[in-house]
């Protein structure tokens, strides 16, 4: 047990450094915690361990697997900040003291509380996001371990884990994480649904999974028929809550993504010619042909999804990718860090598709670090984070009781992408108005605006927006906001810039 070849294995080419600094954590931590125990009976250390390779499966580098092993130092046993600073430098320091920040905010389903624990987390999700990542691979090791804890605790960190931190996992779009940590909340929180959903898939699994691979025996005649022969498949099963969910909007016979079929090919044009061949010989239904490779998720997802009748009664969902949107889709902002450091480091590029919008919008995790004053570069650095966490750092100054539901509605729920004439990307919540729109780029614009293009045509500025838009703001100087406006505001963000712009 415990091996730390075990976490060494997963990284990609350590360096000697690499392995001598998480060499170093390992050894600390182990010293650090020796006289605890967790509720489980088990050393304490085997929870850092397995948040370190948590960190190491998600790709992180020795950096943060370090800080993995030595982020519950300062807050369990009497190890001071100065310490961790004076053996792993202030970079390290920095992500403990992060983590021991966010951990010692306690979830008490009041507003109040709720609010302030959220308001330290976007705030040091603002200032590096590996400090979250830490804390959501903890978490998902205490989620792993939850059943040693009382009743009354379990409940909570399952709520503020399915409420908090998993969907900031999928906004992240770390799907491996955010998987985990719903399905296994799932069950603490709704533990009646949770059996009935996990009969409902027993049953389903089985059937789904057998006409999956029968349609997969006749797509590979095909793809070959038309000379496609390097390719690899696999299927992924629907997560008990996400099915849930869908549960709630429809009847069982009308999920056909339970087992979904994934084939990879290398590149982006063979991805098309692949749609085009199971399109030619099985027909698609109507409204099912996703192409998130043109148009992304908002949380970065790429890949082209249908579902077709196979020909014999059985529908099955397909989704085709490249191996990089493959790797995107599981580890999401993880992925990108890894390839930021690699890129530092001067290692083997991993291939990224330039044209990714998703990138611009990255951080670039530690060139902003100054290791001479331990301070980072926040200007710099904020103009790379995601923009949607910009906006959760400048909300959170000025809202009050209502943040709670007002980033429910905003930050949690679907977003859509549309474009400035430059082709500058925006992410807005699903039915934000072009009103939205133009408080989403400055307050000036906002305030101004007289007129709009939607793809090229006039419309009206109260129209609501779709994904993929392409949108033209017209001002003039005389222009006004006006009180009505507000109504067809779905941020908060536009609809407070209206309301000071009015008692002005
Ligand atoms: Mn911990």
């Amino acid at each position: 047990m415990a091996d730390i070849q075990e976490i060494i294995s997963l990284i990609q080419n350590p360096t000697e450094e690499d392995t001598a600094l998480i060499r170093k954590a390992y050894d600390f931590a182990l010293e650090a915690h020796k006289d605890q125990k967790r509720k489980s009976g088990e050393p304490y250390f085997t929870h850092l361990f397995a948040t370190a390779k948590n960190l190491a499966e998600l790709g992180m580098g020795a950096t943060t697997i370090s800080a993995g092993l030595l982020h519950d130092t300062i807050e369990d046993v009497p190890i001071s900040a100065e310490t961790i600073e004076k053996e792993f430098g202030k970079e390290i320091r920095f992500l403990v003291e992060g983590v021991t920040k966010l951990g010692k905010i306690r979830y008490s389903g009041t507003s109040k509380h709720h609010n302030e624990s959220l308001r330290k987390l976007f705030v040091a999700m603002s200032q590096d996001i590996r400090v979250l990542i830490v804390k959501l691979c903890d978490r998902l090791h205490n989620m792993q371990t939850l059943q040693y804890v009382s009743k009354e605790k379990q409940l909570r960190i399952a709520t503020e884990t399915l409420e908090i931190y998993a969907p900031i996992a999928y906004r992240l779009g770390i799907r491996k994480l955010h998987r985990e940590l719903e399905d296994m909340a799932f069950k603490y929180v709704y533990p009646e649904k949770y059996a009935e959903v996990e009969e409902l898939l027993k049953k389903k699994e089985g059937i789904e999974i057998e006409t999956l691979e029968k349609f997969l025996r006749s797509l590979k005649k095909e793809l070959a028929k038309n000379g496609v022969t390097e390719f690899q498949t696999d299927y992924r099963i629907k997560g008990m809550y996400s099915l849930y969910k869908k549960l709630q909007r429809m009847e069982i016979d009308r999920v056909h993504d339970i087992a979904a079929l994934r084939i990879i090919v290398s590149t982006v044009a063979e991805c098309y010619r692949v749609l085009g061949v199971i399109h030619s010989a099985w027909r698609p239904l109507p409204g099912r042909i996703k192409d998130y490779i043109s148009v992304p998720k908002p949380n970065g997802y790429r890949s082209l999804h249908t579902t077709v009748f196979t020909g014999d009664g059985g529908i099955v969902e397909v989704q085709i990718k490249t191996p990089e949107m493959y790797q995107e889709a599981e580890y999401g902002i993880a992925s990108h860090i890894t390839y930021k450091q690699s890129q530092r480091e001067g290692k083997k590029q991993k291939m990224t598709n330039p044209n990714l919008l998703w990138v611009k919008r990255i951080i670039p995790i530690q060139e902003n670090w100054n290791e001479s004053t331990g301070q980072k570069n926040l200007s710099a650095n904020l103009a790379d984070v995601p923009r949607w966490v910009k906006e959760l750092v400048e909300y959170q100054k000025e809202a009050g009781e209502e943040f709670i539901s007002e980033i429910k509605t905003d930050f949690f729920q679907e977003r859509i992408f549309v474009f400035t004439p430059k082709g500058d990307v925006i992410d807005l919540p699903i039915g934000s108005s072009i009103i939205d729109f133009a408080y989403a780029i400055h307050s000036d614009i906002g305030n101004r605006i007289s007129g709009a293009k939607v793809n090229g045509k006039f419309v009206a500025i109260t129209s609501t927006l779709q994904n993929g838009d392409r949108v033209e703001i017209e001002t003039k100087k005389s222009a006004k906001p006006n009180r009505k406006w507000i109504e067809f505001c779905k941020t908060t963000m536009a609809k407070r810039h209206i309301r000071n712009a009015l008692e002005k």
